[in-house]
């Protein structure tokens, strides 16, 4: 029989018993609104100041630092987007961030680019990282925002995020870093960094889905985002979400107390299975195999199609994601894949496996025993891998 392997946990996770157990109390017995003040208003507002709390003591940050959105995506827009703005009253109009970003910052800036900002996209090379001495480069008198992420979603490569704060804290620029997909799974302390802003979202982290934070740093002033009641200081109103954020700083908490064996357990899985299919012929790991998220790795197979991987997987109990067409609703390759210098023909045949609290290393054998019979049955069907064999094309040199 099947076993099931959630091999996804990039793209969501699902919520822990112990997040569930803390959120459950504030739908039916605590739900007051915490801006009441009566008693069910006024444990509320308390549950919403611990998760307050909780959730900044895991950045390094303070409480007043931390402002609760809907997700992670809310978070980047509302960090760059304000940040522009507050910039362009200074008269900096100059955002530098990277080719690879996740949607919600690349299309944030390109929607800024048709306000009149000027935004640099820096390459991310062939181990999906960010030269520092690039960046520097890059910064010029009208830059006023860096933002670069802090560990890619699609193939799990950290940036250098403490580099990039030290170099932005002495310019004087403003340094954003989309954390989503790195908080709990790597310390992050947002003073010794010099992050001025963060965001984050709670369902990479078996938190629920819809709950996310913006940390913004006491004296970066950026606009409010939602003008309406005194929730988040005034400057995100809407009634609190309380249950939600009671989830996200229960996962937050719990994440990053366990973040040292959790990624000591996710990364002897994870080189166990990289070990296991770069012995496939014609396959080969994307990003850097040392900096990485311990809990993402992310292939390429010559001569297979992403989708159909995905599919075959899928028969066999296996979820996990492809960096390629039909996925994303368009025939191009991701950006991330193509950022990174494939040709089209290699990013076609990607696939992103990424694990998280309840994957067991029974997980990765089931996937090492799979994957490679699959991959042999697909290069049987294709007609690219007929005409690699024949030595028609070539795409060793990605491999
Ligand atoms: N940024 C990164 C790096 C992500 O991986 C994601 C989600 O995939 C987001 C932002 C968006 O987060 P959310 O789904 O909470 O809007």
């Amino acid at each position: 029989m099947n076993r099931i392997v959630y091999a996804d946990n990039a793209a969501t996770t699902a919520v822990s018993t112990q997040v569930l157990e803390a959120m459950l109390p504030y739908y039916k017995e605590v739900y007051g609104n915490p801006s009441s003040l009566y008693a069910a208003g006024q444990k509320a507002k308390a549950a919403l100041d611990q998760a307050r709390a909780d959730a900044a003591a895991c950045l390094g940050a303070d409480p007043d630092e931390i402002y609760f959105t809907s997700c992670g995506t809310e978070s980047d827009n509302w960090a760059i987007k304000g940040a522009a703005h507050a910039m362009k009253k200074k008269g900096k109009t100059h955002i530098v961030t990277s080719a690879f970003e996740h949607h919600a910052v690349l299309h944030t800036c390109q929607a800024l680019e048709k306000e009149g900002f000027t935004v640099t996209y820096l390459p991310v090379h062939e181990n999906g990282i960010v030269r520092v001495e690039e960046l520097e480069a890059a910064l010029t008198e009208d830059t006023g925002l860096v933002t670069i992420m802090y560990a890619n979603n699609e193939i799990g490569t950290l940036q250098p995020i403490p580099q990039i704060g030290k170099l932005c804290r002495e310019k004087g620029i403003w340094f954003h870093t989309d954390a989503v997909q790195a908080v709990g799974q790597v310390p992050i302390d947002v003073r010794e960094q010099n992050i001025d802003m963060l965001s984050l979202s709670g369902h990479k982290l078996h938190a629920p889905k819809g709950v996310g934070a913006l940390y913004i740093r006491r004296g970066v002033r950026i606009p409010n985002l939602l003008d309406g009641g005194a929730q988040e200081r005034g400057k995100r109103g809407g009634t609190e979400n309380v249950a939600q954020i009671v989830g996200l700083a229960a996962a937050m908490k719990a994440a990053c107390a366990t973040i040292q064996e959790r990624r000591e357990k996710l990364a002897a899985m994870q080189d166990k299975l990289i070990d296991a299919i770069l012995q496939i012929d014609r396959c080969r790991l994307n990003g850097d195999r040392k900096e990485r998220l311990p809990g993402n790795a992310s292939f390429c197979f010559q001569g297979v199609e992403g989708e159909s991987l995905l599919l075959m997987l899928d028969l066999k109990g296996i979820s996990a994601s492809s960096g390629s067409a039909c996925t994303s609703g368009s025939l191009d390759p991701s950006h991330v894949l193509l950022s990174i210098g494939l040709p089209h023909e290699v990013a076609h045949g990607s696939l992103r496996l990424s694990f998280g609290d309840y994957n067991t290393m029974e997980d990765i054998d089931y996937i090492i025993e799979t994957l490679p019979p699959i991959i042999e049955r697909l290069r049987a069907m294709s007609p690219l891998w007929d005409a690699i064999q024949q030595g028609k094309v070539n795409y060793d040199a990605y491999m």
